[in-house]
């Protein structure tokens, strides 16, 4: 069957999917589209993997993620401009992103042993005769179902640290990056060539729910909110628990004490990096009335001299997935017909495959642009009366991943109360590369971590074990206990319990 798609669509041919270049359409490369038995065959050949990658113990994981991560950064040049081939994001762009990958594995590959490995825990009083014992295990065999717009650290981000518990992974990338996709796995086989303990399975949206039907023991999905409810109700038929990461609609809150430069700076970047195709980007900015107007005059200054091309070294590279150009047109206009005043950019901005830095200001905040995910270079700047209206306004969308706050006093007060997963204070998107933090969002935004511990716990499951060191003094848990002794049982639960 042959597809004739335009640029940057993916097309399939003779068995095989197509990547193209979304401005250009240039071929970033073929590859065979995996049918349900296919996908089912990588499952059986991962979990074989998945047994010896397990028996090499934290130690020698971590020797070979460490060799990996060695690949990564010597060639980190060689993957930006495949990235930059297959999804038009500037070169610096992919660069940043894959630093930050290669900063996860360091991470997830150093410290596995440390947060997964076997250890005691404090026994209770009540059961004082036995000890504790805790460890994570891995699940076997994890389904990563990637997406287009970070195609290499929202992978790595989730199956880094998926190999570092000692899972094997069977990855689907988006049907618009298996390129990317597939040189992670390629390049990977090549530090562990005995078996594949991670592998690629390519094609549509359809491979991704066979992942989930595979036998997989764990799925990890990012992508859109209304696909996560979906891989949730497939994986819901053999109880396969997932994690879920599902886009965002990420609010920045500027306070009357903020840096405006500062802040200016820090949004525009927020806002525009990667095209706004960012699920933690800036798509909406609560600025408190005094500091509104020069705000916003800083941030459209800063905006309008970014550029826009298909060259490696524009600031702004096209939309990747053509049919997002319609959502982001339908965004501004719905706005503009609301009453919403473009600042910069507008009605004009979208120009395929590109879209102009935008800027909105006074958008009512029930118009889409305020409530639904955009995903393109767009911003909509509303003024509010102080921070708590700012909150209260960031907080009233079904989305809750991140979002940033601009005060040099009151930053880390607002930031905790945010409906959200994460927060950056006088910074925007930091805490993703933050190694160190879990990374996740709360209602539409889905639920469950990458990153850090909770990130390495999230691919694992808990084992917890006892183990008798001496008699029960006061047997509670037997049937050989008798009545005088569960007496001192209702005596030891008011001593201890019942003041
Ligand atoms: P999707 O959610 O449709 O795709 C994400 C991944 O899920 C892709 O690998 C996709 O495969 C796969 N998939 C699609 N359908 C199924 C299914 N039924 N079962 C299992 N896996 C499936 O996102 P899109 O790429 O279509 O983008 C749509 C919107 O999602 C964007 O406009 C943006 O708003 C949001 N988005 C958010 C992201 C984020 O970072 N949170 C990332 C990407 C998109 P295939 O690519 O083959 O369809």
């Amino acid at each position: 069957m042959t597809t004739v798609n335009a640029p940057g669509v993916p097309a399939i041919e003779d068995g095989e999917l197509i990547s193209t270049n979304p401005a250009t359409g240039a071929a970033a490369g073929r590859f065979p589209v995996a049918d349900p038995d296919g996908v089912a065959r990588a499952v059986d050949r991962a979990r074989a993997a998945a047994l010896w990658w397990g028996e090499l113990g934290f130690t020698g994981r971590r020797t070979r993620l460490l060799a990996w991560r060695a690949v990564l950064a010597n060639r980190i040049t060689e993957l930006a401009a495949l990235s930059h081939l297959e999804t038009g994001k500037p070169v610096a762009d992919a660069v940043v992103e894959t630093l930050s990958a290669i900063d996860h594995v360091d991470w997830a590959a150093r410290n596995a042993r440390r947060v997964l490995g076997p250890r005691r825990v404090r026994s209770r009083l009540l059961l004082a005769e036995h000890s504790a014992h805790l460890e994570y295990q891995p699940y076997g065999v994890v389904g990563m179902i990637g997406p287009w717009n970070y195609p290499v650290l929202t992978p790595v981000g989730a199956f880094g640290y998926a190999l570092a518990a000692g899972n094997a992974v069977v990855l689907k990338p988006s049907e618009y990056t298996p390129a990317v996709g597939q040189w992670l796995v390629d390049t990977f086989a090549e530090v562990v060539p005995e078996h594949p303990v991670l592998q690629a399975v390519h094609g549509l949206g359809d491979v991704g729910a066979a992942l989930c039907r595979a036998g997989v023991d764990k799925v990890a999905f990012t992508g859109s909110t209304a696909t996560a409810k979906k891989v949730m109700a497939t994986c819901a038929e053999s109880l396969t628990p997932v994690v879920l990461e599902g886009g965002g609609k990420d609010a920045m809150i500027v306070d009357a004490d903020a840096d405006l430069d500062a802040a200016a700076e820090a949004c525009v970047w927020g806002a525009f990096t990667n095209a706004g195709q960012t699920c933690i980007g800036i798509e909406r900015v609560y600025a408190v009335a005094p500091v509104h107007d020069a705000f916003v005059a800083r941030v459209v200054e800063r905006a309008a001299r970014l550029t826009v091309g298909p060259g490696g070294d524009a600031d702004i590279g096209p939309i990747t997935m053509p049919s997002q150009l319609d959502v982001i047109r339908r965004h501004i206009d719905d706005a503009l017909a609301r009453g919403g005043r473009a600042v910069l950019g507008g009605a004009d901005a979208v120009q395929p495959p590109y879209v102009r830095p935008t800027v909105l200001v006074d958008v009512p905040e029930d118009a889409a642009a305020v409530r639904e995910e955009t995903f393109g270079p767009t911003l909509t700047v509303n003024r509010v009366a102080d921070a708590d209206e700012a909150i209260a306004r960031s907080n009233a969308v079904p989305y809750g991943l991140g979002g940033a706050v601009f005060s040099r006093r009151n930053g880390p007060a607002i930031a905790r109360r945010l409906r959200t997963g994460m927060a950056a204070v006088n910074s925007t998107l930091t805490f993703v590369g933050m190694s160190t933090l879990p990374f996740g969002g709360v209602g539409a935004s889905g639920f469950g971590r990458i990153h850090g511990p909770d990130g390495l716990r999230e691919f694992a499951r808990t084992k917890a074990v006892t183990r008798r060191r001496a008699r029960s003094v006061v047997p509670a848990m037997s049937f050989e206990r008798t009545s005088a002794q569960v007496d001192r049982l209702v005596k030891i639960a008011k001593i201890l319990y019942g003041r």
